[in-house]
């Protein structure tokens, strides 16, 4: 009976491991056509100056509107493009398409903010990022000082030396570089002192709740003042409530984001924002 039993779980467990490969396979498939048919669009979050509410900056971020199973958030299928490699064509096109974006927001007078692309760690093993971004910046004719590149800690953990080579040429070129997430991974903010970045993103994780676990919000504040004290700005990602807003204006956070001031709208809804800007910085006009 054990046996048996045994011999059942077995193919069971069999069976859910072609499932699973499957349906990377279709996935990996379907994201490579995705790429090709136009099915990847971006969406576009603001970031607010804490002390005037005015947007100060926006984040492109893909999503894959799928013809058959809808709109796929970015969980669902960046750790696939990452290990089959198709991250690097993916990102190449948020780029050009978040570059170009931005150039057409600033030809129809729209405020000048800078706009931040996420970028994966696999870049960072290839040689040709500096020139990709380059070329990204002629085609758009975006002004560098426009374009702002977030990048996770997980970069850091191998081969540091070449990576903070990279970095260090695309601050020369005047982008804005900042560390996405900080706080989920390995690295301290000693040790980002070593890096040519200007910027951190407090991981939403950390400003959950903030206002109410002492504890999280020590921690928040500390991570704020030392990377002031290194000639960092700090952004604040996720906030959701007046409260946790309230807490980071204390700790003088520069910027915020999060679904409290938006979420991340499609292109359209994001530019008649920004249009609006002059009505919308007004606490009166906002609503949790
Ligand atoms: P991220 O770069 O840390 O982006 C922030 C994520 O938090 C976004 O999820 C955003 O929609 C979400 N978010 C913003 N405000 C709030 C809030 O107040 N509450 C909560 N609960 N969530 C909030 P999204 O768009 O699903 O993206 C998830 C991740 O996928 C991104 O995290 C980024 O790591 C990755 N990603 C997105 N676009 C790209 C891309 O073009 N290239 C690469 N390599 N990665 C990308
Ligand atoms: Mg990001
Ligand atoms: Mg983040
Ligand atoms: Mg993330």
């Amino acid at each position: 009976f054990a046996k048996a039993r045994g011999g059942n779980s077995f193919h069971f467990y069999e069976k859910k491991l072609n499932d699973m490969f499957e349906e990377e396979m279709l996935l990996d498939h379907g994201l490579r056509e995705a790429l090709l048919k136009d099915q990847l669009v971006l969406h576009y979050q603001p970031k607010v100056n804490t002390f005037t509410g005015a947007i100060c900056g926006v984040e492109a971020l893909v999503r894959w509107e799928h013809p058959e199973l809808g709109r796929i958030p970015p969980d669902k299928f960046i750790p696939l493009a990452e290990s089959s490699g198709l991250i690097l064509k993916i990102d190449e096109w948020v780029l050009l398409e978040a570059c170009r974006q931005n150039k057409a927001w600033q030809d129809a007078g729209l405020p000048k903010i800078p706009i931040a692309v996420n970028l994966s760690g696999l870049h960072f093993s290839q040689t040709h990022l500096v020139e990709l971004i380059q070329q990204v910046l002629e085609q758009s004719g975006l002004d560098e000082k426009y374009l702002n590149l977030e990048i996770t800690e997980g970069v850091f953990i191998k081969n540091v030396d070449p990576v903070i080579d990279t970095i260090t040429r695309i601050r020369d070129m005047g982008i804005q570089l900042s560390i996405d997430d900080f706080g989920t991974g390995y690295s301290s903010l000693s040790q980002l002192q070593r890096l040519p970045i200007s910027n951190v993103k407090l991981d939403r994780s950390f400003i959950h709740d903030i206002a109410d676990e002492p504890k999280k919000a020590a921690v928040v504040k500390a991570i704020i003042d030392l990377a002031h004290s290194m000639r960092m700005t700090v952004v604040a990602e996720g906030v959701e409530t007046k409260n946790e807003m309230n807490y980071l204006k204390q700790c003088k956070c520069d910027e915020l984001q999060g679904y409290y001031f938006s979420r991340p709208l499609p292109a359209d809804e994001f530019s008649a924002l920004l249009d609006s800007e002059d009505d919308w910085k007004k606490p009166a006009a906002r609503t949790v």
